[in-house]
């Protein structure tokens, strides 16, 4: 047995404890309309509270656990958590924010998965139109037709879907045009050559022009600067998310921060009423 080998099975060992445990925690990212910064949404990204290593990203461990097939319960209890805590935000008062959580593909491929999610959108009272499913590409791609009319399924139940990562490599355009989707979130590989960028300047216009076309939403992940969020306004880009309108973060800090915006959303709102009158 070489050593990665070895460091793969205790890898496995450790996650099956933290399944047991719940060592997991779920992080919110904002999701924003860049014309007024009204957050319309958070992305659920996962953190691993381990115990000697501290909080860990999921590229520590999101792809082994998906070799592992350890994801599967992992996936559940951030699809119930998600859920959970954007149903008891809408009921202390956030309304509007829709929760987009990452599909694993092993979670997908498992019979019964459009009933999980049903089940736990009935359990944790949630309106589906406020669950963002995003697919990675390669499940996009390689989707047979029964894996197709899971995603009809999914869309059937008001379930938003989202294509993360979106940018070059769709060969078989065929596939993604029958897709039932409702949003394109632009692959942050070219949100950070923006604006200078000649090749991602296209390639975001490309995305936004092909949005507009399908009549689906376009947003921008991975936004750090004023000058990426300028260019992608200038584009007719309607939502992004990134370091520059805020970090993931932990639950309770989100709900500050979501607060906090709406009401200077509101004071913005106000503003323009105020100079609107004065105009009149
Ligand atoms: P993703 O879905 O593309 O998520 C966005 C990633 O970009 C997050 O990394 C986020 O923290 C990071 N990010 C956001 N804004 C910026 C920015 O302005 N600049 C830069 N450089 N990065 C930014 P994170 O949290 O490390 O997640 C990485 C990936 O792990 C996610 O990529 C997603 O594919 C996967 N992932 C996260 N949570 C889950 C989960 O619950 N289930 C599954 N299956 N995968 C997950
Ligand atoms: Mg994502």
């Amino acid at each position: 047995m070489d050593h990665g080998e070895t460091a793969g099975i205790a890898l496995e060992a450790e996650l099956r404890e933290a399944v047991r445990l719940q060592q997991f925690e779920l992080h919110y990212q904002p999701q924003v309309r860049i014309a007024n910064r009204e957050v319309v949404g958070m992305e659920a990204l996962i953190r691993w509270a381990h115990p000697t290593r501290g909080l860990l990203l999921p590229a520590a461990f999101i792809p082994a656990a998906e070799r592992n097939g350890l994801i599967v319960p992992i996936a559940e209890w951030v699809l119930r958590t998600a859920c959970a805590q954007t149903r008891a935000w809408h009921q202390a008062g956030l309304p509007t924010l829709t929760v987009a959580v990452n599909l694993s593909a092993l979670q997908f491929r498992q019979t019964g998965f459009v009933k999980l999610v049903s089940g736990i959108l009935k359990s944790t009272g949630l309106d589906p139109c406020f669950l963002d499913l995003e697919v990675t590409k390669s499940l996009v791609m390689g989707a047979p037709e029964t894996m197709m009319a899971r995603f009809n399924e999914l869309r059937e139940l008001g379930i938003v879907l989202s294509i993360d990562d979106f940018g070059t490599g769709y060969a078989n355009f065929g596939h993604f045009m029958n897709f039932p989707l409702d949003q394109l979130k632009i692959d942050p590989a070219f949100v950070h050559g923006l604006p200078a960028s000649v090749e991602s300047a296209a390639i975001a216009r490309a995305i936004v022009s092909m949005g507009s076309s399908l009549g689906v939403r376009v947003m921008a992940v991975g936004v750090e600067n004023r000058h990426q969020a300028d260019f992608l306004r200038s584009i007719w880009c309607e939502y992004a998310q990134g370091y520059y309108y805020c970090m993931p973060l932990p639950a309770g800090e989100f709900q500050a921060w979501a607060r906090n915006a709406a009401g200077d959303a509101d004071a913005d709102a106000r503003e323009t009423d105020r100079e609107f009158m004065l105009a009149a």
